[in-house]
Parts: structure tokens; sequence; C-alpha cells
């Protein structure tokens, strides 16, 4: 697999190596448990202290805003409930309808429990109205959730403008940052974020590291009820090789993102001005004056966004679809349906996403097998005989055609 042309860097990233060799001593000698009296253990607090302030740093918080957790997921769970929980008169949530599922699921849970949420809708871009929000915000609200970037499109969201709104509200404000952190420059310290989630695997650090920051004097509740270790607010031994892991990696991105963001950049718009200029009918998804430097969605009109994949595997490039391939149907995702995207096109819908570790080479690949893919798969698929058929007729492709095998409705 070393030959392989991985664009899916939105869905997980490869462990830097300086990272794994951080890593190392920890699966061996170092193995003590950082909440044991003893030197042994004590010393891996050293390096946990030493990674906590390595992630403040790349964060513009303060050392003690910093709860390693296992996941992103788990990081935006807690927020959500701690912000709940600390204030039980208050039922109300407000979010956006692009949100990670680790937030969309959550909220809806919750709303089977008696929570009542808003969801913001957004414009064809992707793009959310800021007086909407200023709207949405009740008496009773106890939470405002916005992702930092989303996942699909790379849009970034004016979250310093959105925390001012919340906080003059008086309103707790969560961001999942999971996309933007290592991507983007921000700083913490110059707007006021209560709850922030990051996820090691996203940023070059392994599977199974999280962060959840929360600013002095934001209230957390504990998802898990044990131990006392992250000064009570998140049980568990601490997962001191992921931890000192993660650590490194936000390190890294510190030192490099300034200066590849820009290449990485370069890249992605090399990559996509190339497939609009080689093949017709297709658009980019999403906010292009407002985007993540590495990502880029592109709908291809007429075809099926996982048959794109499978073609783009036998080439050995990894990339993903903007469809949710549930229980055999391929439902356009709720980003893109929530952007409005005409079913022709969201059906086909590609993201690729950049690493600092992407090549030209690598560019120049997608670029010369993309335009046969997509001109194959539009002499041979049945859906763009249909989404042709349905066009001619005045429809977009699936609006009540009735043919669920080719349009999974
Ligand atoms: N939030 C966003 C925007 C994501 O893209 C992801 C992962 O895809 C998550 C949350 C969940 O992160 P984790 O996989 O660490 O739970």
């Amino acid at each position: 697999m070393s030959d392989v042309i991985y664009l899916d860097n939105n869905a997980t990233t490869m462990v830097a190596p300086e990272v794994v060799e951080a890593m190392l001593p920890f699966f061996g000698d170092m193995y003590g448990n950082a909440s044991s009296m003893h030197s042994f253990g004590g010393q891996v607090g050293k390096y946990i202290a030493a990674a906590r302030e390595q992630v403040a740093a790349l964060l513009g918080a303060h050392p003690e805003e910093i709860i390693f957790t296992s996941c992103g997921t788990e990081s935006d769970n807690t927020a959500i409930q701690s912000a709940l929980l600390a204030q039980p008169d208050k039922k109300h949530i407000v979010t956006t309808r692009v949100e990670h599922p680790a937030v969309l699921n959550t909220v809806q849970y919750l709303e089977k429990r008696g929570y009542k949420a808003t969801y913001l809708g957004v414009d064809a871009k992707g793009r959310l109205d800021l007086d909407e929000l200023r709207a949405a915000i009740r008496k009773d609200t106890a939470l405002v959730s916005v992702m930092y970037a989303n996942n699909e499109t790379g849009n970034m969201y004016p979250i310093p403008e959105i925390a001012a709104i919340a906080a003059e509200r008086g309103v707790l404000f969560h961001t999942d940052a999971v996309q933007a952190v290592g991507k983007t420059p921000f700083s913490l310290a110059d707007m006021p974020v209560n709850y922030l989630a990051l996820s090691g695997h996203k940023l070059n650090a392994p599977k199974g590291v999280g962060v959840l920051y929360a600013r002095k004097g934001t209230p957390v509740r504990p998802l898990l009820k044990g131990g006392h270790q992250e000064r009570g607010r998140r049980a568990g031994t601490e997962n001191s090789p992921y931890i000192v892991g993660l650590g490194k990696a936000c390190e890294l991105a510190g030192k490099y993102m300034n200066e590849e963001r820009t290449r990485v950049r370069v890249l992605r718009d090399r990559l996509e001005n190339g497939l609009l200029e080689r093949i017709s009918d297709c658009i980019v998804n999403g906010d292009t004056e407002n985007r993540l430097p590495n990502t880029s969605s592109i709908a291809f009109k007429y075809v099926e966004g996982e048959a794109i994949l499978l073609l783009l595997d036998e080439h050995g490039i990894c990339a993903s679809s903007g469809s949710a391939c549930t229980s055999g149907s391929l439902e356009p995702s709720h980003v893109l349906r929530a952007m409005g995207v005409p079913f022709t096109f969201a059906h086909g819908s590609i993201r690729f996403s950049l690493s600092r570790y992407t090549t030209d080479g690598q560019i120049d690949a997608v670029l010369r097998v993309m335009p046969s893919i997509i001109a194959r798969l539009r002499e041979i698929s049945p859906f763009a005989a249909h989404a042709r058929q349905m066009e001619q007729a005045g429809k977009d492709a699936c609006e009540g055609c009735g043919n669920a095998r080719i349009c999974g409705q």
C-alpha cells in the first residue's frame, strides 16, 4: 500500500513518524500510571503535563483548560451534556443542519428526552445567516453549538463572531473544531469560546485520543463516572502514549501549519481547477471564499460517487463520496441536502482532502485518471441515463421518480 495516493485526510490522517517516535517509550519502559505516588509513574505525569502545554500552545489556551479524552465524539458529547446539566432550567440548544453526527445525533437524542433544538439552515454555498442565529437564541437557550469547519465541504464558519453573539446573550458556546485544528490558525485567547473539541487522528496523531477545551470557569460534567483523572473532569487512566503523541502532533502542526497550508492550498486549487477544466458538468460544493485549504468537494453530474470511488481505488487513489451508503440506498449526505445541491449533482459528489504529505505527482495522477473515469461512468451507468431522462422531463433525478433501484428513494 506504499504507493497509495491518500486524499482522504478529513476521514483520518497518517500518524507522523515524529509522533510514533515520541510515543514508543510509553509502550516500553515508561508504562507507569501517571496517577501513582511513586516516581516511576510520576515521571509519566510530567510528559502528560508537557503534552497538555503543547496542545494549549496550539490553541492559545491555558494548560489547565485542556482535558484529554478518547476522541472528538467524546469531547463533543461531554461539552453538550455539561452545558445542559449545569443549567437545569434551560432546555434549548441552537445548532446547525450541517454538524457532524457527533453533535447532530447527540442533540437528536436529547430532543427525545424533552430538550428543544433549533437547527440553523445554510444557503446553497453552505453558509449560515447570523441574523437567523441571533433570532434563534431564546431565554432558555443553554448552548449554541456551531462547527469550526465542515468535514465534507471544508466550509469555515465565523466562529469569533458567533462566539461573541452567544457571549453577548449570556449563552454558553461550543465549537466542534475537529477539522479545523492544525489546518487553520486561530487563538482561543481572541474569542469567547466555552468548549472546543478536537481529535488526534485528524492531525497526524493516533485514533483514540482527543481533547475537550473548557474555558476557565465553564462547567464540566464528566460523561464517565470514576476516578479523579484530569482534575475530576474525565475519569479513566490517562492514555499516556497517545496523549504524548497528540502533544507532539500539536507541536508539529504549530511548526508547519503556516508554510504547509499555503503549499496545500496551491495543490488543492490545482487539483480542483484541473478537474473543472478537464471535465464538463461539475461544480464545487461549498464556500470557496471561506474554506479549509486542504478540502475540495466536487459534484460530477450524472454519476454515482461510489462508482467513482471504486474506479479511483483501482488506481490506488483514496477519496470519499458525499453519500451515506446506508441500507442499500445512496442518499446524498445531510450536508449536501441542507445546501440544496440538486440530486443529479449531489449523487456524484467526491471529497478530496489533502495533507502536508500530499505531493505534486499525486495531484498529477488524479488529474490523469479522473476524466476517463467520469466519461466511462457517464456512458455506462443506469443512473446517468435515468438522470438525463428526468432532466428532459424538467425534474431533478429523484423528484418523485419512484425508481428505488437507481435513486435509492
Ligand atoms: N466532528 C467532525 C467535524 C469530524 O469530522 C469528526 C470525524 O470525522 C468527528 C467530529 C468525530 O471525531 P472522532 O472520530 O475523533 O470521534
